[in-house]
């Protein structure tokens, strides 16, 4: 396949703003994010890749024009799913001048070549009433995938948390899979700020009762869900 030829991952938006998540907190970052995803989370933040998905296809070179333009060495792929792609190693290698993130649910595996990756294990607060429960429920924690990134890749695991009854499960996870404890961050379920707020001071102290880091949301903080910030 050349630069030119149509690219296999279907682009939702390509935007430039700062990290809002994560051990990179605040750093410049250009932002790839795919449309389409294999879960369906009720309070997904980005519905415009998975409830209802939209997308434009690229070619390998606008996408490494419209990196180009934006003159930053940070990258996070980001979705939607990145790694329901197969072309995603091959985005990687395009890219690889550039520090690379791959933010995913960690439901599948490829070997890509990224500097971070961000798994997001999905809990069972998560999963959406309706018809799309059974298949959320069955597919959202894929622990030998989770095992694979952690062998082969640096990684960070944040969860989304939404109620403190996540608590047990998370600790359930970490124990079994097993994921090293300062790999781990709790961030809050949260669309809004004040959504965050209802949730930041009980999960900060559940950060520090078993050692785990806890994660701002900053761009939800600064620009509540809008899209391209
Ligand atoms: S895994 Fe991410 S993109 Fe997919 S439904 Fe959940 S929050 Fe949305």
């Amino acid at each position: 396949m050349t630069n030119s030829e149509e690219f296999s991952i279907p682009i939702s938006e390509i935007f430039y703003s700062i990290q809002g998540e994560g051990i990179l907190v605040g750093v410049p970052s250009i932002f790839i994010r795919v449309s389409y995803c294999n879960l369906r989370c009720k309070w997904c933040d980005t519905p415009y890749t998975s409830w209802q998905p939209e997308s434009r296809r690229m070619t390998f070179e606008q996408i490494r024009e419209t990196v180009d333009s934006f003159h930053c060495d940070h990258i996070v792929i980001t979705g939607g799913e990145p790694f329901l792609y197969t072309d995603l190693p091959h985005l990687c290698q395009i890219l690889e001048d550039h520090h690379i993130t791959i933010e995913t649910n960690a439901t599948r595996y490829l070997r890509a070549n990224a500097d971070l990756i961000s798994m997001s294990p999905k809990l069972s607060s998560s999963t959406p009433p309706g018809r799309w429960h059974d298949r959320h429920e069955r597919t959202r924690l894929q622990v030998e995938n989770i095992r694979r990134f952690l062998q082969y890749h640096n990684c960070q695991v944040k969860f989304v948390v939404d109620t403190p009854d996540d608590a047990e499960e998370i600790r359930s996870l970490i124990r079994t899979t097993p994921i090293p404890a300062e790999k781990v961050l709790l961030m809050p379920q949260a669309r809004r700020p004040d959504e965050i707020r209802q949730r930041e001071n009980w999960l900060i102290d559940l950060c520090k009762r078993d050692g785990y880091r806890y994660s701002p949301r900053l761009h939800i903080e600064l620009w509540g869900n809008e899209r391209g910030r």
